[in-house]
C-alpha cells in the first residue's frame, strides 16, 4: 500500500515555522517513499479563517518548494460528509444527543465539578425515548457526542513508540455542535478516511487528540492510519516558539534574504538528524536521507543564528552568476551610483568583488551592501573603526598611508606582489604589518573588519584603492588638526 500523508493547516494565520517543518517532514517522506502528499486546508472555523491566509500558506509552501500531489482540499466542503458520519454513529448507538443547556453545565461546574465530564451521558441515558422525542419535537437544541467506549487506546507511534491512553480519561467528545457544525476531531477523522491517509504526521501538541481520533475511526469502521508525532519547536529561551522570538512566518524569511533551500535545510534539522555531523543538505539530499526513525522525541530549539550561518553556507554554494544577478538587482533597486559602477565594471571584475564577500555573507543582501564600497566613490567611515585605528595616533596612520601610497604606485596589482610590498615596507619602518594593515583597511572600506586586505586591494582595483588611500590621508590630516 503506498504511503499517503497530508499537511492540514488551519488558515487562521500565516505559514509559521512549526507548520512549515511539519509540512516539510510530510513532503520529504512522501517523496522518499514515492507516496502521495495531500494538502488539506482546515477552514471549518469560518470566522478565523481567511482566503488571504490560505494564499499566504500556499505561497509559503511554494517558496519552500513543497509541491503537493492532491488538493488543496477545503475541509469546509466536506461538512455534509462530516455530518453524515456523526449521524451514522448516532444511528448505531455509538453517539448520543446531548440536550444539556450551557447554563446547566455552568451550574454543575460550580457545584460538582467532578461530574461535569460524566454528566452529559448520564443525562442522555436517563432520558426515555418519549422524552427525547418530545424534546426533538419542541425543537430543543442538542449536540451530538461520541460515546467513548470503555478500555484503553493504544497505538505504536512512529516517533514515540507504544503510547497508551485509558479511555476513562477521555470525555465524550462533541461531534456536532448545537448549530450542527462539525468539531475538529470529527472533521479530521472523516477527511483522513475519505482521503485514504495512512500516516498522520503532525506536531506532538496533537497527541491527546489521537486516542479520540483512533476511537472514532474504529467506531466508523475505517482503517486506522499510523501516527507520527513530531516534536515541538522552542525558542532559544526554551519557551514554545512564538512571535516573541521574532519572525515566525515563513514569508518573512524570504524578505530577510534567506534562501528557500537554506530554510528547508534548517527546518529539516528541527526535530530530525541525519545521524552524522553533516549539516548542509540540498532538498534532494534531504529526500534521500530523511527517515522517521531519526525524528527525535525531544523538542527542537530554533536558533536564528544557526539559520543565518546555514544560509551563508547555502549562499556560498550558489553559482556565481546567480549571486551576481542578485547583487545587480539589489543595487539597481537602491543604489544607482553603485549599480552604474557595477555595470561599467563588467561581470568578471564584479565577480571578483562578490567572491571575496561570500564567506562572510549571511543573507543575500549582505553581498550588495558590502559591494558598495568597491563601487561607489563616496565612502562612509565607521566611527568605531576610525576610533580604533586612526584616531589614537593620526600622525602615525597618515605616515603609514603615505608610504603605502608611494609603494603601491610602483607595485604590480596582484595579491602576492602587494603583500610582499606591504610587508617589506613594514619591516623598513620597523613596525608589524598590522600597523599598516589596520589604517589601510579603514581607508579602503571605512571598516575595522573585512576580507583579507590583499584580496580587497585587488578586487577594488588600483585606481580606486589609491584614491581611497589619498582620501584617507586627507581625513587623517583633519583629525590631526582637530586633535592639535
Ligand atoms: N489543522 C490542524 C492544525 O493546524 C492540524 C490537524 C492535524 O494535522 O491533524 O493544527
Amino acid at each position: 500500500m503506498s504511503l499517503r500523508v497530508r499537511f492540514a493547516p488551519s488558515p487562521t494565520g500565516y505559514l509559521h515555522v512549526g507548520g512549515a517543518r511539519t509540512a516539510l517532514f510530510n513532503w520529504l517522506l512522501a517523496r522518499r517513499e514515492g507516496g502521495t502528499f495531500v494538502l488539506r486546508i482546515e477552514d471549518t472555523d469560518r470566522e478565523r479563517s481567511s482566503p488571504a491566509m490560505v494564499e499566504a500558506i500556499l505561497e509559503g509552501m511554494a517558496w519552500l518548494g513543497l509541491d503537493w500531489d492532491e488538493g488543496p482540499w477545503h475541509q469546509a466542503e466536506g461538512v455534509g460528509r462530516h455530518r453524515a458520519d456523526a449521524l451514522r454513529l448516532l444511528d448505531e448507538g455509538k453517539a448520543y444527543r446531548d440536550f444539556t443547556r450551557p447554563e446547566e453545565l455552568a451550574r454543575l461546574r460550580e457545584e460538582d465539578p467532578d461530574r461535569v465530564i460524566a454528566y452529559p451521558r448520564e443525562a442522555a441515558d436517563a432520558l426515555s425515548e418519549e422524552e427525547e422525542a418530545r424534546l426533538l419535537e419542541a425543537g430543543a437544541p442538542f449536540a451530538i457526542r461520541f460515546r467513548v467506549p470503555p478500555g484503553e487506546t493504544v497505538w505504536v507511534d512512529r516517533v514515540h513508540g507504544e503510547t497508551r491512553f485509558p479511555n476513562g480519561s477521555i470525555e465524550d467528545l462533541v461531534l456536532l455542535r448545537t448549530d450542527g457544525t462539525p468539531t475538529y476531531n470529527l472533521a479530521v477523522v472523516s477527511d483522513d478516511a475519505a482521503m485514504r491517509i495512512n500516516l498522520v504526521m503532525r506536531g506532538d501538541d496533537h497527541i491527546s487528540n489521537t486516542p479520540k481520533q483512533i476511537l472514532l475511526h474504529e467506531a466508523l469502521g475505517n482503517p486506522v492510519p499510523d501516527f507520527a508525532h513530531v516534536p515541538m519547536i522552542l525558542g532559544p529561551d526554551g519557551k514554545r516558539l512564538s512571535k516573541r522570538h521574532g519572525a515566525t512566518a515563513i514569508g518573512d524569511y524570504a524578505h530577510f534574504g534567506i534562501l528557500p533551500g537554506a530554510m528547508a535545510n534548517f527546518l529539516a534539522l528541527l526535530g530530525w538528524s541525519p545521524g552524522t555531523d553533516e549539516e548542509i543538505f540540498t532538498r534532494e539530499e534531504l529526500v534521500e536521507r530523511f527517515s522517521l526513525e531519526r525524528v527525535h522525541r525531544k523538542s527542537a530549539v530554533f536558533d536564528p543564528r544557526k539559520l543565518e550561518w546555514m544560509n551563508g553556507e547555502h549562499i556560498a554554494r550558489l553559482p556565481i552568476e546567480q549571486l551576481l544577478e542578485h547583487v545587480r538587482a539589489a543595487l539597481e533597486e537602491g543604489y544607482p551610483e553603485a549599480a552604474r559602477a557595477a555595470r561599467e565594471l563588467g561581470s568578471e571584475r564584479l565577480a571578483g568583488v562578490v567572491r571575496i564577500l561570500v564567506p562572510r555573507a549571511r543573507v543575500l543582501d549582505d553581498l550588495a551592501d558590502r559591494a558598495r564600497p568597491f563601487l561607489e566613490r563616496r565612502i562612509a567611515y565607521h566611527p568605531e573603526a576610525v576610533r580604533k585605528h586612526w584616531a589614537k595616533d593620526p600622525a602615525a596612520a597618515a605616515g603609514h598611508l603615505e608610504a603605502l601610497e608611494r609603494t603601491f604606485e610602483e607595485t604590480p596589482w596582484r595579491e602576492d606582489a602587494l603583500e610582499e610590498a606591504l610587508r617589506g615596507l613594514a619591516a623598513e619602518r620597523g613596525v608589524g604589518a598590522g600597523k599598516l594593515i589596520h589604517p589601510l583597511r579603514v581607508a579602503l572600506l571605512g571598516e575595522a573588519v573585512s576580507p583579507g586586505i590583499f584580496e580587497v586591494l585587488v578586487a577594488m582595483g588600483r585606481e580606486l584603492a589609491l584614491a581611497r588611500i589619498r582620501a584617507g590621508r586627507e581625513q587623517l590630516a583633519g583629525l590631526e588638526r582637530d586633535g592639535a
